[in-house]
């Protein structure tokens, strides 16, 4: 599985062997900036022409379907990926959000996820396999294309789409290199959000590039979190704050937390004054988002007075906590779920 984004400068050097080192400049640039090999005009036509047949510059990507809601500010996408083997092709999504003064996307890592946490739509699908460094790049460029064409510049990136980022950290690390080196993203516009990998973790605390670490806590008592997130048995609480403790001081990276909040599951008192301690001692952010409700988990979202109350008892224990908008919920647009609503469905493009 090769894409346009999977080769790097010496392997697009590799694939035009008579062609002068700035020719493949040319090119890696004009990918990077969106535009198909054919529409290079500053290359030769007969090298533009050979270049639109190489099958390792074909996108990785395939458009199943493009959604619109917020009035324009979320557009979400889902894509068709090359099967891993005979089976049908995977699915992925992006999404794309304007706010006021930013423009951020959400990038897939993995088509599926093996994390199997009980209320997230992809964990209730399985695994199915790794998106490439090229795939993950490409989510970022046509995202980048669509908010240039309505005059926004992309400036942040969040692994908070489908899969588990640090289940695939060599080809997410990649990734985030050509982000940060080719398109200039800055490491502390990329934020790479975990379930609780703990070497993961450790690993990003020793990598090249400070980004931001989100970990989805959910809960914080390991009874709770044990059901809702199933990594929780081989890294328990105790282990995942100690990596986070690591990560905080080797870094200086600000470190958020991310709760989905579950209507009378994690909403309670109790779980606001386990949480505090911690959020505490790690000078951690704390993220609120009303659960969005999936097929095969049987709870609702907490109402918005519980997601009040719970962010305003935090905030009472010390903790600097903020409630997150619900993006695009008209459009599915949470992990997994435009495709888990779009099973089987031909190319179509809706707008609302
Ligand atoms: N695997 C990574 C990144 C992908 S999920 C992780 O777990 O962090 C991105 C975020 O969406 C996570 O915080 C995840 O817990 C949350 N999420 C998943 N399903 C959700 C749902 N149904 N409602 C609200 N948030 C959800």
């Amino acid at each position: 599985m090769v894409s346009r984004f999977d080769l790097d400068a010496g392997g697009l050097a590799g694939l035009l062997p008579d062609e002068p080192p700035y020719r493949v400049r040319q090119l890696r640039h004009g990918l990077l900036q969106g535009r198909e090999p054919g529409e290079l005009t500053d290359l030769p036509k007969p090298l533009r022409a050979r270049l639109a047949e190489m099958h390792e510059l074909q996108p990785g990507l395939r458009l199943v379907h493009e959604a619109a809601a917020d009035g324009g500010d979320t557009v979400k996408w889902l894509w068709e990926v090359a099967s891993a083997g005979s089976g049908a092709p995977p699915r992925v999504e992006t999404v794309l959000m304007h706010y006021p003064g930013r423009t951020t996307v959400c990038v897939s890592s993995q088509a599926g996820c093996a994390m199997a946490c009980s209320f997230c739509a992809t964990g209730q699908l399985g695994f199915e396999r790794h998106l490439t460094t090229g795939e993950i790049v490409e989510q970022v460029v046509r995202a980048s294309s669509t908010a240039a064409a309505g005059g926004r510049r992309l400036g942040n990136v969040v692994f908070m789409g489908m899969g588990e980022p640090l289940a695939n950290l060599d080809r997410v690390w990649q990734a985030v290199h050509v982000l940060h080196d080719d398109l200039g993203i800055s490491a502390r516009h990329l934020t790479i959000s975990t379930v609780g990998v703990v070497p993961g973790i450790d690993r990003l605390a020793a990598a090249d590039l400070p980004v931001n670490l989100a970990v989805s806590l959910h809960a914080a008592t390991d009874d709770l979190r044990d059901e809702l997130v199933p990594l929780g048995k081989r890294y328990p609480l105790g282990e995942l704050v100690e990596a986070c403790a690591r990560y905080v001081q080797t870094t200086r990276r600000r470190l958020s937390f991310e709760w989905a909040l579950i209507a009378g599951t994690n909403d309670t008192p109790q779980q606001a004054a386990a949480l505090a301690p911690i959020a505490r001692e790690l000078r951690a952010h704390v993220n609120l988002i009303p659960l969005n409700p999936t097929p095969g988990y049987p709870a609702t979202g907490s109402s918005p007075a519980a997601v009040r109350a719970f962010r305003d008892r935090l905030v009472q224990l010390g903790v600097n906590a903020t409630i997150r908008r619900n993006r695009g919920t008209d459009i599915d647009a949470a992990c997994g779920q435009l495709r888990a609503s779009m099973a089987a469905s031909p190319v179509q493009i809706s707008r609302r």
